[in-house]
C-alpha cells in the first residue's frame, strides 16, 4: 500500500501514519497478527522490550514475505535499562530478539523521573542514531519539562512523543508544546483500549457514515495529524482498522468527537506520578 499517508519528521525521515500496536500480545499471537497486518497493507509495527514479543514481531515480519526495508519498525527501551551503558546493551538485545540490524524508531518508554536517568539515556539514543542503528529516535510519555531537559542537554530533539491520546483524552496542552518543539505526536491506546467503541457520539457518526466505530476514531486521529497505532490480534479487525483511507469526517463530525475531550479521561498511568 504505497498510497497510505506518511508523516514527515524534522530529521528528514517519515513514518506511515497508521501502524499496528502489539501490547499484551504473546509471541505466538504476535507472529500471526503482524503477518495479517502486513498482508492487509500495514507497513508500520509498534512494539517494546517490555511487551516480551519482539521475537514474535520479527518472525511475523519474516513470515509475511514483505521486505524489511519496506517496514517501519518501532521498539522501546524499558525503564529498568535506563542509563547510558545499559541503554546500549538493551538496544543490542532488542535487535537480536527482533532479528534485524536496525530499527526505524527507538523510543524511551517512560521518563521515569524518579530514576533520574532519562537524560543520560537520551545521550545513548543520540549515539545509536549516529551509528545508524536507530534511524530515528524519540520518546514516550514525556512531559514538556522532560523534553526541554533532553533537548537542552544534547541539542537533539526527539522526532516524536508517543502518549496516551483518544477523543476523550486529547492532550491539547502537550500537543501545543510538541508544535513549539517540532515534535510529532503519536497516540497510544487510540481507541481508549476499546472502551470508546461503545460511545454514543462515536456510534452516531459511524451510523451516519456507514463505518464502524473503530474506523471513525482512527479517522479522527488521522485528520488531526496524529500517528495512530490501534491494536488488534483479530485478522478481520486488523483489516477493518486499516480501511480508513477512503472516507473523511466532515467538520461537524470532527466537532462532535472533539467535544468528548475530558480532563479526567486518562485510562493509563500518569507519567508524572507513575511509580515505575
Ligand atoms: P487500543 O486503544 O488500540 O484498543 C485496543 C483494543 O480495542 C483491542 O484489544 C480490542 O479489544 C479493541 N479493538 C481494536 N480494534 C477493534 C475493532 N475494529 N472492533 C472492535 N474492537 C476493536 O489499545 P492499546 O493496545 O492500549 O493501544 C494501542 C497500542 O499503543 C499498543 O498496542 C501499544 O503498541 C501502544 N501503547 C503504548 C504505550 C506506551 O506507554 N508507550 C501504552 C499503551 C499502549
Amino acid at each position: 500500500m504505497s498510497d497510505q499517508p506518511h508523516i514527515q519528521f524534522h530529521d528528514g525521515r517519515s513514518i506511515p501514519q497508521v501502524g499496528l500496536g502489539v501490547w499484551q500480545t504473546p509471541n505466538e499471537t504476535a507472529i500471526t497478527a503482524v503477518d495479517a497486518a502486513l498482508k492487509a497493507g500495514y507497513r508500520h509495527v509498534d512494539t517494546a522490550a517490555i511487551y516480551n514479543n519482539e521475537q514474535g514481531v520479527g518472525e511475523g515480519i519474516r513470515k509475511s514475505g514483505v521486505d524489511r526495508k519496506d517496514i517501519y519498525l518501532t521498539t522501546k527501551l524499558w525503564n529498568d535499562d535506563q542509563g547510558f551503558d545499559s541503554t546500549l546493551r538493551a538496544f543490542d538485545k532488542s535487535l537480536q530478539r527482533l532479528g534485524t540490524d536496525y530499527v526505524d524508531l527507538y523510543l524511551i518508554h517512560w521518563p521515569s523521573p524518579k530514576r533520574n536517568k532519562y537524560r543520560d539515556t537520551w545521550k545513548a539514543f543520540v549515539r545509536l542514531q549516529e551509528e545508524g542503528r536507530a534511524r530515528s529516535i524519540g520518546v514516550s510519555n514525556f512531559g514538556a519539562e522532560h523534553l526541554e531537559a533532553i533537548i537542552g542537554d544534547t541539542g537533539v530533539t526527539p522526532v516524536l512523543n508517543q502518549v496516551e491520546l483518544h477523543p476523550d483524552f486529547q492532550q491539547k496542552e502537550l500537543r501545543a508544546a510538541h508544535k513549539r518543539f517540532g515534535i510529532q505526536t503519536e497516540s497510544w491506546s487510540p481507541l481508549g483500549q476499546g472502551i470508546l467503541l461503545a460511545n454514543e457520539t462515536v456510534g452516531e457518526v459511524a451510523r451516519k457514515l456507514g463505518r464502524t466505530p473503530a474506523q471513525v476514531i482512527i479517522r479522527w486521529h488521522i485528520q488531526h495529524g496524529l500517528v495512530v497505532i490501534p491494536k488488534s490480534v483479530t485478522p478481520s479487525r486488523i483489516v477493518e482498522n486499516f480501511q480508513v483511507f477512503d472516507f473523511e469526517l466532515d467538520a461537524s463530525d470532527l466537532k462532535a468527537l472533539d467535544s468528548l475531550d475530558d480532563a479526567g479521561g486518562r485510562i493509563g498511568p500518569n507519567p508524572a506520578t507513575a511509580g515505575f
